[in-house]
């Protein structure tokens, strides 16, 4: 019985998340099209038309990257890496980001002597989906601290912004495929992550207050480095 409940809680799930792709996709195709109209007829040449044509296009080219990793690639490649560098890799691409805006970035996870079993680029991916949001949370700068321990059969990273936080009301609904507060936003960083995370059976907190937001990943450690 419990069984059957869970394939069609994840059924529903689906089915939100299929006419949440349908809504999201068709709203930039019928942009698109509009403007294609308007090129076509009276504004002819007129190229500020281009510019919105092209911003819709690289949306709907940005939710289907997105969806792309929740469809589950086959070629996932488990391998034993060192979160330092994986961190380390993460923090230098996002370099011109956070300079850009005036965020400082702590490193404090040098002390972690202990390997992970995991996928680099769906890993790298979580990461960046983290700062990203803290990054954006930050639009007049501040610290960003990411740090490491090593606990029990764990490793625990954390993301430390100084964003405003997140309002309870917010929270509830952060991981809703396609929920976003940006204007920009696709909405589908969360629950990307999450996924990704279930993947590796790892776990995730999120903890906020006005003073920002604190984002802990937990992965199982694989062994320790002598
Ligand atoms: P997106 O970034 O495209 O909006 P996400 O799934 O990454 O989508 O995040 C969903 C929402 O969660 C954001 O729009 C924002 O309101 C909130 N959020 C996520 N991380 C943070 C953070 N570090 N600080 C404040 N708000 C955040
Ligand atoms: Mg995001």
């Amino acid at each position: 019985k419990r069984e059957r409940q869970l394939l069609s809680e994840k059924q529903a799930a689906a089915g939100q998340l299929a006419a949440g792709i349908a809504h999201e996709i068709r709203n930039p195709i019928t942009a698109i099209k509009g403007f294609m109209q308007l090129m076509m007829g009276e504004h002819k040449g007129d190229t500020t038309y281009y510019n919105i044509v092209e911003s819709e296009i690289n949306r709907v080219e940005m939710i289907l990257k997105e969806l792309m990793v929740l469809a589950k690639p086959t070629k996932i490649n488990y391998q034993e890496l060192d979160i330092r560098s994986l961190l380390d890799k993460v923090l230098t691409l996002m370099e011109s980001q956070t300079l850009l805006h005036n965020i400082e970035v702590i490193k404090n996870f040098h002390a972690l002597e202990v390997m992970i079993v995991g996928d680099e680029n769906q890993l790298k991916q979580v990461f960046i989906n983290y700062l990203k949001n803290a990054i954006e949370a930050m639009p007049v700068g501040g610290k960003i601290i990411v740090e490491g321990i090593h606990l029990n059969d764990s490793v625990h990273i954390r993301i430390i912004d100084e964003g405003g936080g997140i309002p309870n009301e917010i929270l509830e609904r952060i991981s809703e495929p396609f929920f976003t507060t940006k204007e920009h936003g696709t909405g589908l960083g969360m629950l990307v992550c999450n996924e990704i995370i279930e993947e590796h059976k790892g776990k995730s907190n999120i903890f906020s207050s006005a003073e920002g937001t604190c984002i802990e990943v937990i992965l199982p450690s694989a062994f320790q480095l002598q």
